[in-house]
């Protein structure tokens, strides 16, 4: 078996084979917000002001139409909250006037929008639509990749094209959520858990 194949089937086996993000949502108007403002702030922080922001602004007409300042005192548990309310609000503006009120499915329209990477793009696609067009690479997945061996590189695009180049098409949904998981649970940034971490035999940067 390619150690690829052997990665991700350990991974599944230890951590489940259906992983979700856990950013807290009920449509898909709530899905593209709470991913949004994900970038830089922990899932917990987001869904701390999600709870409040949901109640009050319910669809991206509520959000293009927003008074900018009552925008941003919403957002303020969130890291750049200033950029980010200003982003959301243009980016909204678009899914409404340029999309008719619809979440593309593309990266390439999704990144067209202020505020929105690749990374974020893919798990809307994912989680919104069940597709993978790449593999959304966060901190903690480019840590794991790069302590596996699967890519050398800083830059999360150049770590997604190594990942999908080594993984097949139909895991790509997979691989973010299954590394985000080993990256939060042993394979911390501060500390590396290898003695009980499930690759620890197939792991070059292993300290067992
Ligand atoms: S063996 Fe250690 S370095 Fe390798 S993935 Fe596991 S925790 Fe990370």
């Amino acid at each position: 078996m390619a150690r690829e194949d052997e990665i991700l089937d350990r991974l599944e086996v230890r951590y489940g084979k259906d992983l979700h993000t856990q950013l807290e949502h009920k449509s898909m108007e709530e899905l593209f917000v709470a991913v949004f403002l994900s970038p830089q702030c922990t899932d917990k922080q987001v869904n701390n002001v999600t709870k409040t922001l949901f109640r009050r602004f319910r669809s991206f007409n509520d959000y293009a139409n927003a008074d900018i300042r009552v925008l941003k005192r919403c957002l303020k548990g969130l890291n750049y909250y200033k950029t980010k309310a200003k982003n959301l609000k243009e980016s909204c503006r678009m899914l409404v006037n340029e999309f008719g009120g619809n979440v593309p499915r593309s990266i390439d329209e999704l990144t067209r929008m202020p505020g929105i990477g690749r990374k974020v793009a893919n798990v809307i696609l994912e989680e919104g639509y069940g597709m993978c067009e790449g593999i959304a690479v966060d901190t903690h997945c480019g840590r794991v990749a790069r302590r596996l061996g699967l890519s050398r590189h800083k830059d999360p695009y150049k770590v997604e094209k190594d990942l999908m180049r080594r993984f097949d098409e139909d895991v790509w949904c997979e691989i973010s959520n299954h590394f985000i998981e080993l990256g939060r649970d042993v394979c911390t940034a501060r500390v590396k858990k290898c003695e009980v971490c499930v690759l620890n035999d197939i792991c070059p940067s292993s300290t067992t």
